[in-house]
């Protein structure tokens, strides 16, 4: 499309515009199929508590299989789904498909499930989350809704409020991907975190305790620490990144290192078959599967 002479430049940069808008507006269609038609996933990764070893619980990944396009990321179709406006549907069946999957697991284990700052800052969540609870008869401290740092740019009473009515729902809080976005430490005063999550960011290629990462990673385990609160490294994928995150005190790890995302079929019967680290490189980015 760039090769059409002097008018070059502009030209193309136009077009290129004009075929994102109609690739974006493609995704919302089918997205919109995707969702008629149950073509929406949950898969599961295991989250291993390092002192034993053991599967404490599983993140709740959303995945797409798009007909022609394969797995697509969330990082892909979420903020489709938010101009589109199917966010709230969305969310609420990945509550509700959570849940129920973990209503089929012993009772020593959890569930997180995503919430993006769209849906907290929607006045129903409590009762959404409320009634699926009900409806998979689950104790509610099995559920962990995972909550980013951004949920604190709204507003602060109504952010307030759906704290405190999560807390007596008595679902578990953990806060995402802690240090990358808007961070004050101000909210971990007042907000009623269980656990905080170590992004990924900080977590590749950490491999000293002396380097910048290991420094920003101890530093968050002992706030965590004298906080009562439970740490999960994200995204760790080497025996490296593994003795780093447990010689700095991290209580929880994620990451490839163990296992990647899971169908449901796979995670029931990774609970059966236990877990073990396995090496699988630095360069282990593939598919979500
Ligand atoms: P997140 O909540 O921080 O999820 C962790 C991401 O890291 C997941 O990407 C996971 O597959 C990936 N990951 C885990 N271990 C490793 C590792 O060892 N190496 C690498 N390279 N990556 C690893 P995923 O599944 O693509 O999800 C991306 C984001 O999409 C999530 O980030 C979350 O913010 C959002 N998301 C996913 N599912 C949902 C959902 O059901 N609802 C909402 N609102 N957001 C979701
Ligand atoms: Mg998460
Ligand atoms: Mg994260
Ligand atoms: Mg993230």
């Amino acid at each position: 499309a760039a090769k059409d002479g002097g008018r070059g430049r502009h030209h193309f940069y136009a077009k290129d515009l004009h075929s994102d808008a109609q690739e974006r507006q493609q995704l919302e269609h089918d997205l919109r199929d995707a969702i008629a038609h149950g073509n929406l996933e949950l898969h599961y990764q295991p989250q291993v508590r390092l002192s034993t070893e053991q599967i404490t619980g599983f993140e709740a990944l959303l995945r797409w299989k798009h007909p022609r396009l394969g797995y697509l990321s969330p990082a892909k179709f979420i903020p489709v789904a938010e101009d589109a406006g199917l966010i709230p549907q969305i969310g609420e069946w990945a509550m509700r498909t959570a849940c129920h999957a973990l209503a089929q697991w012993p009772e020593e284990v959890r569930v997180a499930v995503n919430v993006s700052p769209l849906q907290f800052a929607n006045p129903a969540l409590p009762a959404i989350v409320t009634s699926a609870i009900a409806a998979s008869g689950i104790r509610a401290d099995r559920l962990e809704l995972e909550i980013t740092e951004s949920v604190f740019l709204g507003d602060d009473k109504s952010t307030e409020n759906t704290f405190a009515a999560l807390k007596r729902v008595g679902v578990r809080l953990a806060l995402d991907d802690f240090g990358t976005g808007y961070s004050s430490l101000g909210y971990l005063k007042s907000a009623p975190f269980d656990k905080i999550k170590i992004d990924q960011g900080f977590v590749r290629g950490a491999t000293i305790s002396g380097s910048r990462n290991g420094a920003i990673i101890a530093s968050i385990v002992s706030l965590a620490e004298a906080l009562g609160m439970e740490t999960t490294a994200e995204g760790v994928e080497t025996f490296d990144e593994l003795d780093l995150v447990r010689t700095l005190g991290c209580s929880h790890v994620q990451g490839y290192i163990y296992e990647t995302p899971l169908t449901e079929a796979a995670a029931s019967a990774r609970l059966q078959e236990g877990i073990s680290a396995i090496a699988r490189g630095p360069k282990s980015a593939r598919a979500p599967r």
